[in-house]
């Protein structure tokens, strides 16, 4: 059940209105990594999550998002205040102007239609918490850049205030992740192919205008092991195989030709 307080999650105040920026904002209303998409996107995993802890962690930062969507869609509505009378500020975005009166739409700032494929569900809880920290971040860096674009004080507080709970949330996240106990490698039930998990495909080599060959030493973290290209063997098989006839693993350690670091 939903309810909803007659107030504003942070105080909205815009010294000068700039259609421009309320326009680039939109990012954070209909866009990619903006608020709808994460309000949606852990709403709807907590909705599936049996785990009542994580799922409620779930449905409080899904909630909360919400209230970020209401802040960031005051913000832009008083951006886009200029748009409904004057051609100039219309101009700068006619759809918003025109179908949407200077009003709030689900668009991004280049006015594609905000859409369900933004939204990561796995459906598998540290898979899911994996994908939240990743929009946290995301949300966090956009807020970020927008900062830098406008010198208007109480746009820059607000988003100072929204781009804080990004950080928040990436440590509950974080902390629910840490939380489940799990090898941070073990994902799922299967376990990957011993030997073929551990090489490292060095699959960039050689020395030319865009760069030099080099591995760092801090691949080998985590049991990896650097593995001279893959697809350098001479002869050898295809890979390509007619139920189930020829074909040997294209894998380089059976290959048995290649160089291991
Ligand atoms: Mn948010
Ligand atoms: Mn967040």
């Amino acid at each position: 059940m939903y309810h909803h307080v007659k107030k504003l999650m942070y105080n909205v105040n815009v010294g000068e209105p700039d259609v421009r920026f309320g326009k680039m904002l939109l990012e954070q209303f209909g866009g990619a990594n903006g608020e709808l998409a994460a309000a949606m996107q852990y709403t709807i995993q907590g909705w599936s999550c049996d785990d009542p802890e994580r799922r409620d962690l779930l449905m409080d930062i899904g909630t909360e998002e919400i209230s970020h969507l209401e802040v960031v869609g005051a913000l832009i509505r008083m951006h886009f205040k200029p748009m409904k009378k004057a051609l100039a500020a219309a101009e700068e975005d006619p759809l918003v102007a025109v179908t949407g009166g200077g009003g709030l739409n689900l668009f991004n700032s280049m006015g594609n239609p905000w859409t369900a494929d933004y939204l990561k569900i796995a459906g598998e809880l540290d898979v899911d918490l994996r994908n939240n920290i990743a929009a946290e971040a995301r949300a966090k860096i956009t807020y970020e850049r927008l900062m830098h674009l406008t010198d208007d004080r109480g746009t820059k507080d607000a988003l100072q205030f929204l781009m804080t709970r990004e950080i928040t949330h990436m440590k509950a996240f974080s902390a629910a992740l840490d939380s489940l106990g799990k090898d941070p490698f073990s994902i799922g039930k299967l376990p990957p192919t011993p030997g073929l998990v551990d090489e490292y495909y060095n699959d960039s080599t050689g020395e030319g205008e865009v760069g030099k060959d080099g591995v760092g030493k801090w691949i080998e973290k985590n049991g990896l092991h650097v593995v001279d290209s893959p697809f350098s063997f001479d002869g050898g098989s295809s890979g390509l195989t007619v139920n189930g006839k020829s074909g040997k693993s294209g894998h380089a350690k059976e290959s048995g030709k290649l160089k291991t670091a």
